[in-house]
């Protein structure tokens, strides 16, 4: 698959990236700001906040990651552009992940902003980060696990593998609820929602036609593909979502992308031509080891695809989520006819016919 590279719309900060760093805060437009803020424990780095001024204040995309050290990023962030926490209005959350939901409830005790969250992700928030049904939450990822053919001497260490990340998360249920299509109200801003399920059952774009600016949040990013898995709280055919809001935003007039990590870029729809490919390949990589065979589990499937690296040096939690994207792409195939499930504990993966 022939590689195809973006152009960084800011030279800048694509160095920082590229050199492990964290960017400086930047003007992206007259009143548009981009604020990163460092995520803790993970290859990430930073989280893109983007601050839009309003008449009477700023509204924020996304917030970060529940930690002091996100909260000064932030404060400082919004410093340099002529704002104190104080003055946020609204929080609109692309997806209730926690490098970009979890600051959301801060920011709005100190400042009585509102949150905003599409209904698809505000309906999972009890389920993942209140205390009373966490263990429900494991449990079902544990029998996902056991299903997909996980040893069972790793499971326990597989299910409760992205527990310790719900202490960066204060739980704040959202106070307007974001559809498709909505145009958000904020003086300056012709800003619609733009509902992209895949990477989360509720992920949400942000279109602002006038400036033709596309903030895309985790679904589309410059270099690597966004994370499209199978999880208890996915839903049922993750890939296929993700794969048709990918369709569908390709068609927007769009001059400039903002997503929420690495830089910001400006092809669009040669990005989004990529990340297609990248997953007809990969497809078509998982239904050659299925059709080879009268039944593999999933768990088996992911060790045989290609990896960044080798499988036994993967760590656990990733290991898991590449078992997860390894899932999503066969219930895509069964989906389509090109795989075929037969039930069992654990389940087993065939060619479609006969
Ligand atoms: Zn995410
Ligand atoms: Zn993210």
């Amino acid at each position: 698959m022939a590689k195809f590279v973006v152009t960084p719309s800011s030279e800048k900060q694509r160095a920082a990236w590229t050199g492990g760093g964290i960017p400086e805060v930047e003007r992206v437009r007259p009143g548009l700001w981009s604020i990163p803020v460092p995520i803790p424990i993970n290859p990430l780095r930073y989280v893109l906040v983007y601050a839009l001024e309003l008449a009477d204040g700023v509204a924020i995309i996304d917030a970060g990651w529940d930690t002091d050290e996100a909260y000064e990023a932030l404060t400082a962030g919004l410093g340099v552009a002529g704002y104190t926490i104080a003055d946020v209005k609204a929080v609109l959350v692309t997806h209730i992940h926690p490098d970009h939901y979890g600051l959301a409830g801060r920011v709005r005790e100190a400042s009585g902003a509102w949150i905003g969250l599409h209904p698809a992700d505000a309906g999972l928030l009890r389920e993942r980060y209140d205390e009373e049904f966490i263990d429900a939450l494991v449990a079902k990822e544990r029998a996902q696990l056991l299903r997909c053919g996980v040893p069972a001497s790793t499971v326990d260490e597989l299910a409760g593998a992205s527990m310790m990340i719900r202490t960066f998360v204060t739980m704040a249920a959202p106070d307007r609820l974001i559809e498709d299509g909505d145009r958000l109200d904020l003086s300056g801003w012709d800003l619609r929602a733009v509902w992209t399920p895949g990477h989360s059952p509720g992920h949400l774009c942000f279109a602002e036609s006038s400036r033709k600016l596309l903030f895309t949040g985790d679904h589309v990013l410059p270099r690597i593909t966004s994370a499209v898995a199978v999880h208890p709280q996915s839903a049922p055919n993750p890939l296929a979502d993700y794969l048709d809001a990918l369709a569908a935003l390709r068609a927007f007039d769009v001059e400039e992308v903002l997503p929420a990590h690495e830089y910001r870029f400006l092809e669009l729809a040669g990005r989004v031509d990529y990340v297609m490919e990248h997953h007809r390949e990969r497809l078509a990589e998982i239904e050659e080891v299925v059709s080879g065979t009268d039944g593999v589990t999933c768990w088996d499937v992911a060790t045989k695809l290609t990896w960044s690296r080798p499988w036994e040096s993967i760590p656990s939690f990733m290991r898991r989520a590449a078992g997860n994207e390894t899932l999503a792409h066969l219930v895509w195939l069964e989906s389509r006819g090109r795989a075929r499930r037969l039930p069992g504990e654990p389940e087993l993966w065939t060619r479609a016919e006969g």
